[in-house]
């Protein structure tokens, strides 16, 4: 085993540098290539792995991001837990740009990104009624009692590159949605088929454009960089908190999923 625990995110949300032994891994997939070359190394006695989402240099736009062979790819190493930081927008007042959303549910408005290992030859109908780790999601909240968040929310996944109208960001609310962004969906749905647990932590940076709010680009940056600086506190308590083996039912997702 090469990792046990996966943080796919962007630059920020755990500095490669707070990891001993640190090497780089270039993974084969049968999806072609991850987003960019994985980070292996040991963080408070635990092997992870980093990989960002859209490559190192943020090249790679949501709807282009190889989501199978990321997930593969980890699952190959090793990796039993992957947690997965994203910045989002809110869609209701009482979120806040700077605080964490503890999502445990999705809407998925995304379109033609392959979401499924099994294309063919087996019919796989996973659950992701609660599409997020019980355990993982337990002990995050746990770390982050100190830290402005919510406890629960619904992401509203869409297609992206662009952001919504407002027409559609006022039914998104209507829905009862918390937050949107462009990367959940697929990625927790192929976490589940993969049997790995899968913890998203949305960090709000703006409001979306329901609301009639003037916002800067440097509010945005300024958000950013302390939800950056939150982030990595939370991922360092949570991290050597896990226990070795994994109690919930993530590992066996697959047992009663096909025809
Ligand atoms: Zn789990």
């Amino acid at each position: 085993m090469d990792a046990e625990i996966a943080i796919i995110g962007g630059t920020g949300s755990f500095d490669p540098g707070l990891l001993e032994d640190s090497r780089t891994v270039a993974v084969e997939t049968p999806y072609g290539p991850p987003s960019d070359t994985i980070t292996l190394g040991s963080f408070r006695g635990r092997k992870l792995a980093l990989l960002p989402r859209h490559g190192r240099t943020h090249t790679i736009p949501p709807h282009a991001i190889n989501f199978r062979a990321n997930i593969w790819a980890l699952k190959s190493l090793g990796v039993g837990r992957i947690i997965s930081p994203s910045a989002v927008g809110s869609l209701q007042e009482a979120k806040r740009p700077g605080d964490l959303v503890f999502v445990d549910q999705f809407i998925d408005r995304t379109h033609g990104r392959p979401a499924t290992f099994y294309d063919g030859g087996r019919v796989c109908h996973v659950s992701v009624a609660d599409p997020v780790c019980p355990d993982l999601r337990a002990r995050a909240l746990d770390a982050a009692r100190a830290l402005p968040h919510h406890a629960t929310g619904t992401y509203v996944c869409v297609q992206g590159p662009r952001f919504s109208t407002r027409a559609e960001s006022r039914v998104f609310r209507s829905w009862g949605a918390d937050v949107i962004g462009m990367t959940l969906v697929p990625e927790a749905v192929l976490a589940r088929e993969a049997e790995v647990c899968y913890l998203p932590i949305a960090t709000v940076t703006d409001w979306d454009v329901w609301k009639e709010t003037a916002v800067t680009i440097d509010d945005v940056l300024a958000t950013m960089k302390a939800n950056a600086t939150r982030l990595r506190g939370l991922l360092a308590d949570l991290i050597p908190s896990l226990p070795a083996e994994r109690a919930c039912l993530c590992k066996d997702a697959l047992k009663s999923a096909f025809v």
